[in-house]
């Protein structure tokens, strides 16, 4: 049976069943520090007698999130650095993020925003904000495509959503609205025909970037919402984040890959764990994704291979940490480049001799 209210706190988890008794106070302390909450229909998917199940890993709060390692910062990927006005992160020269709210559905214990995100954190942007966010972008011709971001967009009303979706249709360089969102997963009823519609706009195409970690979370209706969206002539495009216990091994990867690719979503983004504070037991090792990338290589449709990124802490940017298939040989020109069963061959082929 689908619970039918959001849980906002270890007592409300314990009460689900999703918690032992002995394990309250100490979630308590990790849900003082960072937010907690877990739709119904995510709840749903939690086999409570399973304690490795990946769907309670992202979402239900761990005392090891109390312990922060050498390197995890409040801010992993830079964005403060990179804000030239409230709301606005501008990385990259013909791109920026608006992050509207910060607030979401759901709270991914590994969220890389989670010293921004949650009740009590970062306020949402004020009209006055929004106004002088949009003025930036206005001023800015390079600016190319504006994701927005937050926290979770679709959170807002279509009302709202509208409002902005038509401020940005009103700036001529821009041409690409981007949606970053894990909605049509954590709560599927809200992707509805009038939220549908304001992510449209005359003139500008929207993508829509749906972030799924497991298999599991690609349900019937989530998939469903994500038919509405594309059936709307709005692409979407997925992220995960390479998660230890989540998604760790090929066969549930694989299985991701392809649920998206089933559900019209093209793979596009493998993150490697950010350094976010009290995330190391769900960070991988990089050599461990490498592994995991080339196992997908070797047996999935090329439809269903994103790339595997890493954000250089500190703001510089994302960048491929896949594995490389082509080396340079020692003859100047010459290269040996490896096929997906791991046999490696000349390239260009060495001439045959002739008799
Ligand atoms: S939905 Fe995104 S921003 Fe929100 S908690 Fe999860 S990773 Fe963080």
């Amino acid at each position: 049976m689908t619970r039918q209210t959001t849980l906002r706190d270890p007592a409300a988890l314990l009460d689900a069943g999703l918690i032992p008794a002995g394990r309250l106070s100490e979630l308590e302390r990790v849900a003082a520090r960072y937010a907690v909450s877990l739709t119904p229909d995510l709840a749903a998917l939690i086999d409570p007698s399973d304690p490795h199940d990946p769907i309670a890993r992202q979402f239900v709060p761990d005392a090891a999130e109390l312990l922060s390692r050498e390197g995890e910062t409040a801010d992993p990927i830079g964005d403060d650095t990179h804000s030239p006005v409230e709301g606005i992160v501008h990385r990259y020269p013909d791109r920026v993020l608006l992050k509207l709210v910060h607030v979401c559905p759901v709270y991914c214990r590994f969220c890389f925003r989670r010293e921004m995100v949650g009740p009590g954190r970062r306020q949402s942007l004020s009209r006055a904000a929004l106004a002088a966010a949009l003025d930036y972008v206005r001023a800015q011709p390079e600016i190319w495509e504006v994701i927005l971001t937050g926290g979770d967009p679709l959170i807002l009303s279509p009302r709202r959503l509208g409002e902005v979706v038509r401020a940005l249709g009103t700036i001529e360089h821009v041409k690409i609205i981007r949606v970053h969102t894990r909605v049509p997963v954590a709560a599927p009823d809200r992707i509805s025909a009038a939220l549908v519609r304001s992510l449209k706009v005359t003139g500008k195409s929207t993508y829509v970037v749906l972030h799924a970690n497991h298999p599991r979370e690609l349900t019937a209706p989530a998939r469903a919402a994500c038919a509405r969206i594309v059936d709307a002539g709005i692409p979407m495009l997925s992220q995960s984040v390479l998660l230890r216990g989540v998604n760790d091994d090929a066969e549930t990867l694989g299985a991701l890959m392809r649920g998206f690719v089933e559900s019209r979503i093209k793979p596009y983004y493998l993150h490697h764990g950010d350094l976010a504070p009290g995330t190391a037991h769900l960070r991988t090792g990089i050599d461990e994704g490498q592994a995991l990338m080339r196992a997908l290589h070797g047996r999935l449709s090329g439809l269903c291979q994103p790339a595997y990124v890493l954000d250089i802490p500190g703001g510089h940017g994302k960048s491929p940490i896949g594995p490389s298939y082509l080396e340079q040989a020692k003859d100047a020109g010459s290269y040996v480049i490896e096929d997906f069963h791991g046999r490696r061959h000349a390239y260009p082929p060495p001439c045959r001799q002739r008799d």
